[in-house]
């Protein structure tokens, strides 16, 4: 194996987001990369309908883009979020505002066009080159080699690198050899429910038939569905619901159920999806889990980022985002220790590992916040009073989807910090409320 720093040739599995913005990382330090993606170029071919069309892109996504130079471009094309809609059976909408003020946004991005920009800022370093069509079918982790597989002509062939990044997403082939290691713990927990993308189309002349600057949600206790705008005035919908049950996906079996269960429960949107009921029945129903593994890396030969070691369910809008920060942090360790790779890799997966799992709890949590509480009474007073307070003290308080979303305060030391604000504000609360009947007593008493 190759001890040149530069002379060091790095194979990335998967070119999908993650990977590509770490073959850029890669190539703007000088390094040979390749990428080997097993689906064709998304830049001249047609995206299949109904599969995750766009993304909410926040602080820490941003930070990653900006160390390599696109943030600002790609910040170009996205619809800023303000915050939350809220849509009630009835029809009424409230907005919650996601920070304390309109510079706290998160971004609609759409996954095509920022895993485009991303390909083409990793091409643009002379020694990246991506192999597209091209499919990891096997890994020899000792050697550093992998085997891929033409998905048109069939070819195999092995591919002999000095370290492999495994980027190849939740069913990583990478990571599913690792497995076989001795001491590799793994492990996967599907959601009951599953989800399925809708398209609210744009209004006459492109306008948006909804607020454009929100994300909205349809909260419906136990399930729910929410909308993001895309740039051409249209909104990608995403229902998550079961998949069994009497109030699931394999309930609705023809034109007329979905369009009665649409009716009934979704009704302000019904009139803003003409072609409802087809494209109901025609777009696939996903699945959604969270991978836990350990560790994410293999000696000094191979390193996991993004979902292929830590993918998590959307709820905290956080996926994209997480795995853009470990292509910082894994960039920080490389060229802190280059060309020790074991001793980046490990410090690399020492300083996110904690990080991501609770940034799993927390998205697993949030989905019965957004699903159940989002439209209470309570929550919204608490979700103001926080921002209130944010606003206030804005050192001191900030709210916990604050620091996750809008910081890139490690996740675990967001929800320390959180707990400790709660616990504060309690006894701040009872020391009032106590201080307040003394006061009651000594009037009471001076009255006598
Ligand atoms: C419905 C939904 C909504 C989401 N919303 C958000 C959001 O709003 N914000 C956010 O931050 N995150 C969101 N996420 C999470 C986000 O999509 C992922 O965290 C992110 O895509 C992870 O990027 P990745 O590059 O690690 O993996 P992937 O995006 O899965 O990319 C992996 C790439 O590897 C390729 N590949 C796979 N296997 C092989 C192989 N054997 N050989 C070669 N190539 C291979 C794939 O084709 C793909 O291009 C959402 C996820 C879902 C499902």
């Amino acid at each position: 194996m190759s001890t040149d720093k530069h002379s060091t040739k790095f194979i990335v599995v998967g070119g999908g987001p993650g990977g590509s913005l770490m073959a850029a990382y890669l190539g703007q330090a000088g390094y040979t990369v390749e990428v080997y993606e097993r689906r064709p170029d998304l830049r001249s071919a047609e995206i299949p309908a109904g599969r995750s069309i766009n993304l909410a892109l926040s602080y820490r996504g941003i930070c990653a883009l900006e160390g390599i130079g696109i943030a600002d471009q790609v910040l170009a094309s996205a619809v800023p979020m303000h915050g939350r809609m809220l849509h009630a059976p009835s029809g009424r909408l409230t907005f919650q505002r996601y920070g304390k003020d309109d510079s706290q946004s998160i971004n609609s991005v759409s996954r095509a066009g920022l895993t485009a920009m991303l390909l083409d800022a990793a091409q643009r370093h002379p020694t990246v080159t991506i192999a597209f069509n091209e499919k990891c079918i096997g890994v020899d982790l000792d050697a550093a080699t992998i085997d891929v597989e033409h998905a048109e002509s069939g070819r195999r062939r092995t591919v002999h690198g000095d370290v492999i990044i495994g980027a190849d997403g939740a069913f990583s082939a990478v990571r599913n050899q690792m497995q076989y290691l001795d001491r590799f713990d793994y492990r996967q927990d599907y959601l009951q429910h599953g989800y399925k993308e809708l398209t609210i189309p744009p209004g006459a002349k492109g306008c948006f038939a909804m607020e454009k600057h929100a994300l909205h949600i349809w909260p419906r206790r136990s399930f729910m569905m929410i909308g993001l705008p895309n740039q051409d005035g249209s909104f990608t919908c995403t229902l998550f619901w079961p998949f069994d049950g009497p109030n699931s996906f394999s309930a609705l079996q023809t034109e007329d159920d979905v369009r009665r269960f649409f009716q009934a429960t979704f009704p302000d949107a019904v009139p803003l999806i003409p072609t409802l009921a087809t494209d109901y029945l025609q777009n696939p129903t996903s699945s959604l889990h969270t991978v836990r593994c350990s560790p994410w890396y293999y000696r000094n030969r191979v390193a996991l980022l993004g979902d292929a070691c830590h993918a998590v369910v959307p709820f905290y809008g956080q996926g994209m985002n997480a795995a853009f920060e470990d292509c910082i942090v894994l960039d920080e360790c490389i060229r802190r220790h280059a060309p020790d790779w074991e001793r980046s890799f490990r410090e690399y997966h020492t300083s996110r590992k904690a990080d991501v799992d609770a940034l799993a709890d927390l998205a697993l949590h949030n989905f019965i916040e957004m699903r159940d509480h989002a439209a209470s009474a309570v929550f919204q007073l608490k979700k103001r009073a926080g921002q209130w307070l944010h606003r206030l003290l804005p050192y001191w308080f900030i709210p916990l989807y604050s620091m996750a979303t809008f910081t890139r305060i490690p996740y675990t030391e967001a929800i320390r910090r959180a707990r400790r604000q709660t616990c504060i504000l309690t006894v701040a609360g009872v020391g009032i409320v106590v201080f307040a009947l003394f006061l009651l007593w000594m009037w009471s008493g001076a009255g006598d």
